[in-house]
């Protein structure tokens, strides 16, 4: 009987580092690479992330054609698909990676009960059970982690899989639904030969020696701008720590090296995140912090309205939150701002502002995005204290120094003087008339005050 194998892509679209794929090809007369549209999944997804994801299966495929085999796709619960392909090839094995979010555990245990399911690592470095304290607890404060998650031998390059020169052939006969087109996101070409791009220029080009020193500034491109690249591995997270690791071997400054391993620490906070939320999925639900389930927030609908559509009157906020509509990305400085933002200033719940993430980031990730949200709102594991509340004012003066992130996001704010791009209502009457702004008719008046809503959060915080 011959052997066959389906190669089932998740957030996996990569030929190379790929154990699943190494072991599904070994021994296999017959290889299926398989997508499934998942209904559960896609359905909700923000355009530009699902934009992102059918992008980079159509990079794929063209791949997989120059090895001699194609990707088949399929619609509907996993489950579902299995079983009918089940009938058509009864010796099947599924191999895939081991994914880590609530709904993809649940989904895979359903399978593993039905069908021969193995599952390889390659989503994180190192799987959530492995870092664990001493008594065996999960740890939930990120140092600790981190120090015990250095103290395992650390990614090489020489250890990364090649990819495969040729690919096991189809079986015959077998259908394919076609991939549903969408216009790949402009900032974010989904191809692997850019994720690869991306990484060397990063790392080669010498960005990450400067990485600690320039990663908070908006008006530069000081990070790697690689999420989305890994949310949906188009680059594995170990060959990225092992090309840090090499570049932070071969510095011969300490300084050099701080600064790199800054950005491998960055790495670890999506490994700490993801560990989060494989042993405290309810935080998807809810605080981590249970306690915190009873803070008074507002129900305020404009309020919400005006941040999530850059309209708050707080040009670092605004600038933020439209770099997010305009790319699908939004710098990890301006994640903060504005979380705390939401948050702290309009006293309005973090779930909320999850959720819109989630509805717009090509970089969407559950985990991440639940951890960074839970860090700002102060409920979180690793959080900043509830009473460390973000000056939106400073914040832009500090991060974003000329202003030029402003300007380029609030093409309102552009021509004003740099200190009135921070703050435009500190303009007099005279200054105003020589620029031709007003306030509240070129660019909106502030919605809430700083001061005045500080001390409401730290009410609302104390009282729960
Ligand atoms: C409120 C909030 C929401 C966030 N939502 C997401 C999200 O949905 N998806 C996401 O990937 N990141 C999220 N982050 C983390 C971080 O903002 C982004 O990973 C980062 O901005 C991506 O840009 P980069 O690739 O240039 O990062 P770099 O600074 O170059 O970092 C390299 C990689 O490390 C990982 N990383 C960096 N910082 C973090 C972090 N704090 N937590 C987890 N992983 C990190 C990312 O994979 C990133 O690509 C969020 C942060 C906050 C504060």
């Amino acid at each position: 009987m011959s052997k066959l194998n389906l190669w089932w892509i998740r957030r996996d679209i990569r030929l190379q580092d790929n154990p699943a794929l190494e072991a599904a090809c070994q021994g296999a007369d017959f290889l299926i690479p398989l997508f499934i549209i998942e209904p559960a999944l896609m359905n909700d997804a923000a355009p530009k992330r699902r934009a992102f994801l059918l992008n980079a299966l159509a990079d794929l495929e063209q791949q997989l054609h120059s090895l001699g085999s194609r990707l088949i796709v399929k619609k509907g619960p996993a489950i579902e698909v299995f079983r009918d392909l089940n009938e058509q090839y009864p010796e099947m094995a599924i191999f895939t990676h081991e994914d880590f979010s609530p709904f993809a555990r649940q989904r895979d245990r359903e399978i593993a009960q039905s069908f021969s399911l193995k599952e390889f690592p390659g989503v994180v470095i190192r799987h959530p059970e492995a870092i664990l304290k001493d008594d065996g607890d999960p740890y939930v404060v990120y140092t600790p982690y981190k120090n015990k998650w250095y103290e395992a031998p650390l990614p090489n390059p020489a250890d990364g899989l090649p990819a495969p020169e040729k690919l096991p052939s189809m079986p015959k006969g077998l259908s394919s639904e076609n991939l549903p087109s969408a216009d790949p996101p402009e900032y974010f070409p989904p191809t692997l030969q850019e994720a690869q791009n991306r990484l060397d220029d990063f790392i080669a080009g010498g960005g990450i020696e400067h990485y600690n020193s320039r990663r908070d500034r908006m008006d530069l491109d000081g990070t790697s701008q690689l999420s989305p690249y890994l949310r949906f591995g188009l680059i594995s997270p170990s060959k990225a720590f092992a090309l840090a690791q090499l570049a932070y071997m071969q510095a011969n400054k300490s300084q050099t090296r701080s600064e790199i391993r800054t950005w491998q620490n960055e790495l670890v906070w999506r490994e700490f995140y993801t560990a989060i939320l494989y042993h405290f999925p309810y935080v998807l639900e809810g605080p981590f912090r249970k306690k915190y389930k009873s803070v008074p927030w507002r129900a305020a609908a404009d309020d919400l309205i005006a941040w999530q559509q850059g309209e708050t009157g707080f040009p670092i906020v605004d600038a933020c939150m439209r770099q997010m509509l305009e790319t699908g990305w939004m710098h990890n400085r301006g994640r903060m701002i504005v979380a705390s933002f939401l948050t702290k200033d309009l006293l309005i719940d973090w779930q909320e502002g999850e959720s819109w993430f989630m509805s717009n980031l090509v970089d969407g990730d559950p985990a991440a995005n639940n951890g960074g949200w839970q860090w700002s709102a102060g409920t979180g594991t690793d959080a900043a204290p509830y009473f460390r509340i973000f000056n939106p004012i400073t914040q832009g003066q500090k991060h974003d120094p000329d202003g030029e992130f402003i300007a380029r996001w609030v093409p309102e704010l552009r021509d004003l003087p740099v200190k009135y791009r921070h703050e435009p209502w500190k303009m007099d009457e005279p200054v105003a008339q020589k620029y031709n702004f007003k306030l509240g008719r070129d660019y909106p008046q502030r919605i809430v005050d700083h001061g005045f809503a500080r001390q409401r959060t730290l009410d609302a915080y104390k009282s729960a």
